[in-house]
């Protein structure tokens, strides 16, 4: 699993020495198979092998570099066929022992990127994309916590190792001894939701997951529901019907049901939003000239694409841009080149310049916004006067 930790020090990766490879490889089986992609990253290292020999580097790290190239072809050798993932990136700088692989299974674009500094902006875009949802299952004994991300789910051990050990008898137990059993197992339950409650809280403050899922037979979810914080509170999906001892593909698939019920009404949300923007002339656009336009001005908040839409355009060879038409890149002069799938070079032009990026699946709305658009920033001279106002001001 993608581990919070791993891409905490990805990004906050300071080059010192070296050369930083980054490495992402589409191996979406649907509509490539194995020998396309094999093929395209052999092309891919050979590229970066070039440009490497063309700089005038340290021996030592050039070899490193090397190294790094050949582990990232073993990788791709090894990838199977038919698989979960559909895209695979890899993150290497031998000169600073640092080696990172993320399987992910949305397509990204293949790129190959030599610098001081890793590429990892298409990874971050898909990153921030998915949620990480933490499922804590709770009885009147025990509790246990899950971690679900991009499809993969790993337990925290300690979690259930706490909410067992921390059974602290509250004050009020030793002074009224002669209570009735019932009286003392209910201040025992009170006590266990509350202590699960604030342990759920505590792994939240601690970024292992953003969003939350109950699982509880009823109505102890609902009581723990109720004890967590508002902010808790605002990242909880849903509840659901589990037994404390279910196994870990169980709360899997029933906590995927739930996230993508919530996908859903997301995606839902934000085209509704988008079409609501556009029927007033407001700040939307859709359709894949008027978004392509909007990324040249540098206008693209937000990009909602449909997963399965493919349209044949035009990209820079030198900056990467995206064109529907004209022979010249808008942005360096550079002669356009012809790509059978725009919809990658969009994406990956979107987030290199900081947007956000939702990869739309099974929506019908998505379709009337002719499979591509975008909220925008600013609306087309909509800060004119602001400017004449301040040069009069001047
Ligand atoms: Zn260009």
């Amino acid at each position: 699993m993608i581990k919070h930790r791993e891409v905490d020090l990805l990004l906050n990766y300071i080059p010192r020495e070296g050369i930083a490879i980054s490495f992402y490889l589409n191996t979406d089986g649907s509509e490539r198979n194995k020998g396309v992609w094999e093929i395209e990253a052999k092309d891919l290292i050979k590229s970066a092998r070039k440009q490497i020999a063309g700089l005038d580097l340290n021996r030592k790290f050039v070899e490193g570099a090397e190294n790094d190239l050949r582990k990232i072809q073993e990788i791709v050798m090894l990838e199977g066929a038919a698989q979960k993932y559909r895209s695979v990136a890899v993150f290497a700088n031998a000169g600073e022992h640092f080696y990172q692989i993320y399987r992910l299974p949305v397509p990204l674009k293949s790129k190959i990127v030599v610098d001081t500094l890793f590429y990892v902006r298409p990874l971050l875009a898909l990153l921030e994309e998915r949620c990480r949802v933490g499922v804590a299952l709770i009885d009147s004994r025990n509790a246990r916590l899950f971690e679900i991300y991009m499809g993969e789910i790993i337990e925290h051990l300690d979690f259930t190792t706490k909410a067992k050990t921390e059974k602290k008898p509250l004050l009020e137990t030793f002074m009224k001894r002669e209570k009735r059993l019932m009286q003392r197992k209910e201040e025992e339950i009170r006590f266990h939701i509350t202590s699960v409650a604030d342990l759920v809280k505590n792994h939240f403050s601690r970024n292992h997951f953003d969003k939350l899922i109950i699982g509880a037979r009823k109505p102890i979810g609902e009581h723990l529901a109720r004890l967590l914080n508002r902010k808790l509170r605002d990242n909880l999906i849903g509840i659901f019907d589990i037994d404390i001892h279910a196994s870990e593909n169980e709360v899997l698939s029933k906590a995927a049901i739930l996230e993508k019920q919530f996908e859903l009404e997301n995606d839902e949300r934000l085209l509704r939003r988008i079409a609501d923007e556009i029927e007033k002339d407001g700040y939307a656009v859709k359709g894949l000239k008027n978004v392509v336009e909007m990324l040249h001005e540098y206008n693209v908040q937000t990009i909602a694409v449909c997963e399965d839409f493919a349209t044949e355009g035009r990209v820079c060879p030198l900056c990467g841009m995206p064109h529907t038409e004209g022979e010249i890149c808008v942005r360096c002069g550079e002669e356009l080149v012809s790509v059978p799938d725009l919809l990658y070079d969009i994406v990956e032009e979107a987030a290199r310049q900081g947007s956000n990026v939702r990869h739309i699946r099974g929506q019908s709305l998505i379709l009337s916004l002719e499979n591509v658009a975008a909220i925008i920033k600013f609306k087309r001279g909509e800060l004119t006067h602001l400017e004449e106002a301040v040069e009069t001001e001047a």
